[in-house]
């Protein structure tokens, strides 16, 4: 729930058409809209509904801040209500868009001093992509938590060497493994800002071990996803 979306704010409500669906994998997609005049931060979310449907889910903004499409990375939750009728959305479909909402992002007074560690699982990797791309020379780590190789989103788009894909399902990735036990093996420099993004469980156990290396709780920002 995002704590932002109190009834009494002005939401900005925005109309576009899905102008493209790029397929990531069989279940993972790039969402993109017109940029338009919408403004964000990045690290910010936006809460998604398609017209004549009464639901609305939040997703973070994949894009850059100045990028010229605003593109979301949604994986089709099997089961789920409303991402597998985003997967079927076709060019020229009208979606609501509200926002942009949320505090997650780069802390600015740090920006410059310290190493910036960007730990996310599954399409938790969305905000830290619009980052990177909105912070070229950002002195920043990526750990993508995914269970195979294919699913380490388009991985080109970063610093290879920046990168360490942890795959608990085969050993095509850097890291063979859970993120967690990645980062159980892991040293960082002290001054460090911590940013985690995806499932709760692997939020929760990541805070577990950042604390038990000494990392306090104003060092680490979270966005939870479920
Ligand atoms: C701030 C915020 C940002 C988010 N950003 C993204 C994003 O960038 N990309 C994205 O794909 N999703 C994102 N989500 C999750 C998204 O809002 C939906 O929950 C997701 O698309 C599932 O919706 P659904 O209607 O298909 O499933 P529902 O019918 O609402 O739920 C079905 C089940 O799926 C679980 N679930 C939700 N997301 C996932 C997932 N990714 N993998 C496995 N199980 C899941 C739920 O816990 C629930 O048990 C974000 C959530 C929040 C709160």
């Amino acid at each position: 729930m995002n704590v932002d979306m109190k009834p009494d704010l002005h939401i900005d409500t925005h109309y576009y058409k899905v102008t493209e669906l790029r397929s990531l994998t069989e279940n993972t997609f790039v969402l993109s809209l017109p940029k338009s005049r919408f403004k964000f931060e990045a690290g910010q979310h936006i809460s998604l509904s398609i017209m004549g449907d009464y639901q609305s889910r939040e997703y973070s903004i994949y894009s850059a801040e100045e990028g010229e499409s605003l593109e979301i990375l949604v994986k089709e939750v099997e089961g789920g209500y409303f991402s597998p009728k985003l997967k079927h959305l076709r060019t020229g479909d009208l979606v609501e868009v509200h926002g942009s909402f949320g505090k997650f992002g780069l802390d600015e007074k740090k920006r410059d001093t310290h190493q910036h560690i960007f730990i996310a699982s599954g399409t938790g990797i969305a905000p830290f992509h619009s980052m990177v791309k909105t912070n070229p020379g950002l002195n920043y780590h990526l750990i993508h938590g995914v269970r195979y190789l294919n699913e380490a989103y388009e991985i080109g788009e970063y610093e290879r060497s920046r990168v360490t894909v942890c795959t608990s399902r085969d050993e095509k990735g850097d890291f063979y493994g859970r993120l967690t036990d990645y980062l159980k093996k892991t040293d960082f420099v002290k001054n460090t800002c911590f940013y985690l993004c995806g499932n709760s469980d692997m939020i929760f156990d990541a805070m577990e071990i950042l604390k038990s290396k000494g990392f306090d709780r104003d060092s680490v920002t979270v966005e939870v996803y479920f």
